[in-house]
């Protein structure tokens, strides 16, 4: 039997639905959300990613303005154009899109927004709270992933949970967050990274598989136990010369095939993606709430 499709562009409109009504109360109370988002570059990708971020805060009334930087913008420019926004009250969540060029020093960047300011949840001050179990701004793809499992009942708790992939946006903060004693996690973790071995050996035991590697193909069906419910967290970009862009996006896990195991799992696009950016439109109405009670 095939797998039941965990759709993420159903769950993050439902979401995004809910923080519309966010948006009109604050609205009436004088405070209007806005997101600033700096692009440097010409990165095809991360111009796409500003575009889609762009228009959702539009689409639910957030004020969003996108700062576009050149590729040769001098790190102290940057920094300078950070501060500014740190110190503007009307500036509620500050997103500098990442990867910057080569130049310039992210951490450096990251490590300047204001943690109130910081709706990526990248600041080590949200990181380190997160890592405690405090109240932060969960990163968004992480949180994205939970709030899908969560909103199409599949609750972690007690769980066998496999992440493949520990990257700082992703696996390392999602499992994190899955092992913590709290509603919606407290699941038993396993981090499956390139050191790992024999893939197989530990995806097998999931009973839910998160695979976040970067890599076509990573999760093949003879790595999922029947039953597993999968989460595809890639985004890889492959040559399709049928397609008019000349390319096609596919995630970490052979869809068609794992399909016929798994009991639940998620597309490519269509999955995780959209569930990341309603979490940005969700924390940077959080900043904004914050900010005016103040
Ligand atoms: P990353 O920084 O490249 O990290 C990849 C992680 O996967 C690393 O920890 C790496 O291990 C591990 N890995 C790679 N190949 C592996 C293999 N064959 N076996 C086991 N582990 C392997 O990537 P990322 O930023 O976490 O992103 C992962 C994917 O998610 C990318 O395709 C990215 O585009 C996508 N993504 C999607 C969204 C979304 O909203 N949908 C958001 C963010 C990222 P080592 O640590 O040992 O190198």
């Amino acid at each position: 039997m095939s797998a039941r499709i965990l759709d993420g562009r159903k769950t993050a409109a439902e979401i995004k639905e809910q923080l519309a009504t966010k948006v009109v109360t604050l609205k009436s109370k004088g405070c209007i959300p806005h997101l600033s988002v700096v692009l440097v570059g010409e990165d095809p990708a991360s111009k796409v990613y500003v575009g889609m971020k762009q228009k959702a805060c539009e689409k639910l009334g957030i004020d969003s303005e996108t700062i576009r930087l050149n590729a040769d913008t001098k790190q102290d420019d940057l920094l300078n154009l950070v501060n500014k926004l740190n110190n503007d009250d009307t500036v509620h969540g500050i997103l500098v899109q990442l990867p910057l060029p080569k130049h310039i020093d992210s951490k450096k960047v990251l490590e300047l927004i204001r943690p109130e300011k910081d709706v990526d949840g990248f600041h080590p001050v949200n990181r380190g709270r997160l890592a405690v179990g405090e109240d932060c701004f969960l990163p968004c793809t992480p949180a994205g992933i939970q709030q899908l499992l969560l909103r199409n009942d599949v609750n972690p708790e007690g769980k066998h949970l496999v992440v493949v992939g520990r990257s700082a946006i992703v696996g390392l903060p999602f499992a994190t967050m899955m092992m913590q004693k709290k509603p919606g996690a407290n699941a038993t973790v396993t981090v499956c990274h390139t050191g790992s071995g024999d893939l197989k050996r530990y995806t097998k035991q999931a009973d839910i598989l998160v695979a976040a590697a970067g890599r076509p193909n990573t999760i093949t069906s003879d790595m999922v136990s029947p039953g597993c419910v999968v989460v595809d967290v890639g985004v890889n970009r492959v040559d399709d010369p049928d397609s008019p862009k000349g390319y096609r996006l596919v995630g970490d896990v052979d869809f068609e095939n794992v399909k016929e195991v798994a009991s639940a799992i998620t597309p490519v696009p269509g999955g995780v993606g959209p569930m990341t950016i309603a979490m940005l439109l969700s924390n940077t109405l959080q900043a904004a709430e914050k900010s005016c009670k103040k």
